[in-house]
């Protein structure tokens, strides 16, 4: 594996990236993070994941069925504890460890997150899995993978998609949308660019905390992104 450019990220792997096709998690695909995550860890760099739930349930779908959106959004939070369970093991299981935290307590089921402990696993060569989101409704895993790299001094957030970075428009439906290599969080707020929700974004923007946007369809992925080798889009302060 090609020398990695970060001595310590945050991952963010979204629910539905999990999906594949499967109810809630395919497992090749489980497994496959997995063994990315292991190898960049293996290579060098300090990992925290945070993993969406948008597999399973998404506040804003179920409040539109009926429930209260603050319910909503906590199955949603609680969904990405369930997700972090699932990578924790397929972590162990690839050869890493790892260890996963939930942001709400549930002490029988997992870690409570705390910023100290979270930094100590990842100085001691664990990946830390943070689930349960910000534990507040109204915020994504976005938002929370940025939150997070600001305050486990991270040099970077890693986005993982399924497309290869930010393009100026949707390429799946216009073919002639052009691809950036890189952009300022400036450029991407000029031109409108959906990096990630606007809370998340400012987030980022304010801290100047890069965040590089690839697609994780390929074995070894987060490598290659780790590495600057892969196709993927870094969005940063200049
Ligand atoms: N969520 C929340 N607060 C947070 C993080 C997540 O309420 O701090 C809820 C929200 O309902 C969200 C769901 O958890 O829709 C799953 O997260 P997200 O949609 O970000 O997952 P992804 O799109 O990455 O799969």
């Amino acid at each position: 594996m090609p020398k990695p450019k970060y001595a310590r990220v945050i991952v963010k792997v979204s629910g539905e990236a999990l999906l594949k096709g499967a109810s809630t998690i395919d497992q090749k695909t489980l497994e496959q993070v997995a063994d990315d995550l292991v190898a960049s860890q293996k290579a060098g760099t300090s990992i925290g994941v945070v993993v969406g739930g948008g597999n399973i349930f998404r506040g804003v779908t179920v409040s539109k069925q009926g429930l209260p959106r603050p319910t909503g959004d906590t199955m949603g939070m609680l969904a990405t504890v369930m997700n972090s369970l699932a990578l924790e093991v397929a972590i162990n299981r690839a050869g890493g460890e790892a260890r996963a935290m939930s942001a709400i307590a549930m002490p029988q089921v997992c870690e409570t997150y705390d910023r100290s402990r979270a930094e100590r696993h990842m100085e001691q060569g664990r990946i830390v899995l943070l689930g349960g989101g910000t534990a507040n409704p109204f915020f994504t895993t976005d938002t929370t993978a940025v939150l997070r790299a600001c305050e486990l001094s991270c040099e970077a957030v890693l986005k993982a998609t399924n497309v290869d970075g930010v393009y100026s428009a949707d390429p799946k439906k216009d073919p002639k949308a052009k691809r950036y290599d890189r952009l300022t969080h400036a450029d991407a707020i000029a031109n409108d660019l959906k990096v990630m929700d606007a809370t998340a974004f400012a987030l980022a923007r304010e801290n100047r905390m890069p965040i590089i946007v690839f697609s994780m369809a390929e074995p070894g992925s987060i490598g290659a992104a780790l590495s600057g080798k892969g196709r993927s889009t870094l969005v940063a302060a200049e």
